[in-house]
């Protein structure tokens, strides 16, 4: 028995990790649980370094008021080229995390 237990709780915590990680940036928790705890450093690095669509800046569209994502050089709904915001408007896991 000595030698798993401890393997087991270090998978335990990666997993627990990985899980808030994915939690925070707007994910399942349950999803990067499992995955931190099948693949542990990889797993963790992944949830950490990968990059959620809700984390990102966003800005509004001067013309028809569509809210798109911070680099995106044209608009999606009506073609308008977009210039570099002075202003952005924060992401939508920002806005929600806060409530
Ligand atoms: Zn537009």
């Amino acid at each position: 028995m000595d030698g798993v237990g401890p393997l087991v709780v270090i998978l335990f915590f990666f997993g627990l990790a990985g899980g808030v990680v994915g939690r925070i940036k707007g994910s399942s928790f349950f999803t990067w649980f499992l995955i931190s705890f099948c693949v542990p450093f990889i797993g963790l690095l992944t949830a950490v370094l990968y990059r959620f669509d809700n984390q990102e800046l966003r800005r509004q569209c001067p013309y028809c008021r569509r809210v798109v994502k911070l680099h995106d050089a044209v608009c999606m709904s009506c073609g308008t080229e977009l210039e570099f915001p002075d202003a952005a408007i924060a992401s939508e896991a920002a806005m929600s995390g806060r409530s």
